[in-house]
Order: structure tokens, then sequence, then C-alpha cells
């Protein structure tokens, strides 16, 4: 008998063969596929999951090169989950995948955990996070967080309450294996253009590196080992000081979490979060936030004067982006006011403006 491709995963106590076959039969969604969601996927793959689906909404950018280890040069211009699902495929030909190019909204979110098991966070901002903690609490799916920015990355492993699960899943979260869900820990995303972003503050790779190794491999035992109970701890790794610090999260869910314990899903169920609207033909878009966000707009103005020429009036801070450009190849212009309104100027479509807003702005 040849040794066969997952020889090394199956000689793991606690996989083997069996193991093997249940990731085989299992589904997961990579949503973002940028850095984090190119070093999950690459991870998921390699291990023999049977299914991924991968959504993105951007195009591979010369930036994204330094890190999001699916792509390469012949990729620039090419949609992310297009470029990630090919190259994907050629490492291993059992996997099936799903690429979908589209932006990851309300309306939509619903259908991208039709048939998944385990939802892996490639994203970039406290918004959408919300809707994938939405769908993990609704279908009872293990949500496996990642973020990176800087020289720090946290990861941890969410397995909410099965309580108000609605559908059928292959396995499910037990009672006693549950515990916070992201709400929990953040309860309201924090303000509107206060966070950091990878795009305005820098990140350094091999932080991916270690925020995507945490996710794949606390998926890849969960979906293999079937009762193995993963511990509930949020990891914080810090590249300077070449620490990671460990939280336990196990007491952390909240007796009045508005999502796992009361049920409402909030960010499911609002179809016009970051409602985007086409204003002058199609040379502008508003992006209204769903409640206005109080906006420090002398903070944002020094962030984003190292990306571009800025200006700050009264009600609001305008200027142009230095790498950002339309379909006409102008510079895309920013106009913030202080109640969280964003105009994004140029030729662009919604979903654009949308990524451009979270990109430089955060959600
Ligand atoms: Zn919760």
């Amino acid at each position: 008998m040849t040794v066969h491709r997952y020889h090394r995963q199956t000689l793991l106590e606690g996989i083997g063969n069996e193991g093997q076959e249940r990731l085989r039969s299992a589904s997961v969604l990579v949503a973002g596929v940028g850095a984090l969601g190119c070093a999950v996927a690459d991870h998921l793959v390699r291990a023999g999951i049977g299914h991924l689906r991968l959504i993105d909404r951007d195009l591979v950018e010369p930036t994204n090169l330094q890190r999001q280890c699916l792509f390469a040069e012949d990729d620039l211009g090419s949609p992310k989950a297009a470029a990630a699902a090919n190259r994907l495929q050629a490492i291993n030909h059992e996997v099936q995948l799903e690429a979908v190019v589209d932006d990851l909204r309300p309306t939509v979110a619903n259908d991208m955990v039709d048939g998944c098991d385990g939802i892996a966070d490639g994203l970039d901002n406290f918004a959408t996070r919300f809707l994938l903690n939405d769908l993990s609490v609704k279908y009872g799916l293990p949500y496996a967080y990642g973020g990176a920015v800087g020289y720090e990355g946290t990861a941890a492993f969410l397995r909410p309450s099965p309580h108000h699960r609605k559908h059928l899943i292959t396995r499910e979260i037990s009672e006693q294996e549950s515990g916070p869900c992201l709400r929990c820990l953040v309860p309201e995303a924090p303000p509107a253009h206060h966070t950091p972003t990878c795009d305005t503050a820098g990140v350094l790779a091999p932080v991916i590196a270690v925020v995507a190794g945490l996710q794949a491999a606390a998926l890849i035992q969960y979906l293999a080992r079937g009762e193995h109970p993963l511990p509930h701890v949020l990891t914080r790794f810090d590249a300077r000081a070449m620490r990671m610090h460990q939280l336990d999260i196990s007491g952390s869910r909240r007796e009045d979490c508005s999502t796992c314990i009361q049920g409402q899903f909030e960010a499911l169920e609002n179809a016009n979060g970051n409602q985007a609207t086409t204003i002058c033909g199609r040379e502008l878009i508003q992006l209204l936030p769903p409640e206005p966000k109080p906006t420090d707009l002398d903070a944002l103005h020094q962030r984003l004067s190292a990306h571009g020429l800025f200006e700050r009036q009264t009600f609001l801070l305008r200027g142009t982006l230095e790498e950002e450009f339309d379909e006409e190849g102008k510079p895309i212009g920013l106009t913030v006011f202080s109640d969280g309104r964003v105009f994004v100027h140029g030729t662009l479509t919604a979903a654009r403006a949308r990524a451009i807003n979270n990109r430089w702005l955060g959600g």
C-alpha cells in the first residue's frame, strides 16, 4: 500500500484515518482572503478539508504580496477569492473549492455558511466580524477569530452556546464545551475610525503566520478529533517582545450578551448597515453608518497624513489617498464627517467604496 499524502497527519494521536475522514467530510467558510485568510486556507487545504468556500470583494494589489501567501505577481488585478482558489486547487486537487467575489454583507451572509461546519476569520474590521459572530451563534458553528496589525496578533477559537442554534449541522457544540461569543468579549465595535488597520499601521508578515497557525490548528483539531475539548483562551502574540500571552476566557460569557444569551442577531438583521449611496452620478459614494458614530477627526488626520494629503476643516476632514486609484486612474478622495459619514470620491462601485472605507478608516 502506498503511503498517502495525509500520512504524517493520520499518524497523530487522536486523528488517524477516522479523523482524516471527518476532515474530508467537513466544510469551512473562509471569510476574507487577505493575509490571514490566505494562510488559514493554505493549512486547511493541505490538511485535506473536504470543501472550502472563500469570499472576498477585493482585487490583488502590489502591497498584498508582502504577506498574502497564496498570491504571486501574475495575480495582480485578479479577484482575490478566484486567485486563491486557483492556487489552492493546484496544491490539492481533492478539495472542493468555491470562490465568491462579493462583499460579505447581511443579505448574502446566511448563504455563505450553508452546509458549513466552521468559520475562519480573515477579516480586517469589526462590523463584519459581528456578522460572522451572529452566524456562528445562529448556526452553532465554531468561529476561529483572528486579527493582526503592526507587530501584534490575536486569536481565539470561539464556540458559543448552542442555545440559539436553529439549523442542523454535522458536529454540534455541546453546552458543556461552549464558551463566550465574540460579542461577550467585545460588546461594541471600537469607535469608527479609531482602530489602526494594516494599511495605516503596517503589519509584520510573520505575525500573520502565527495567528493563522493558531486558527488553523484549532479548526483542524476540532473538525478531525470530534470530542477533544480545546481550551477557551484568547492568545496574543507580540513579535517585538517575542512573547505569547494567554487569557483564560472560559468564564467570559456575559449573562446579558445580546447575541449568545438573548439571541438577537443585530449585525445579520441590519440589512442597511454601512449603507452606500451613490451621489452625483458615479463620482461620489456616501457611506452611512447605521447610527451616528462620533469620530476623532484630529487623530484621523494625523494617521491619514502619512498616506496622502489631508486637510482638517471645521466639521470634516478632506483629502486624497496616494495609494488608491479609481477606474479612470485618478486618486481616490475621502471626506470624513465628525458624525461618521464618509464620502468616497471617484468613479467606483459601492463595494470598492466600502473596501476603501474599511481599509483606511477601520470598520
Ligand atoms: Zn455572547
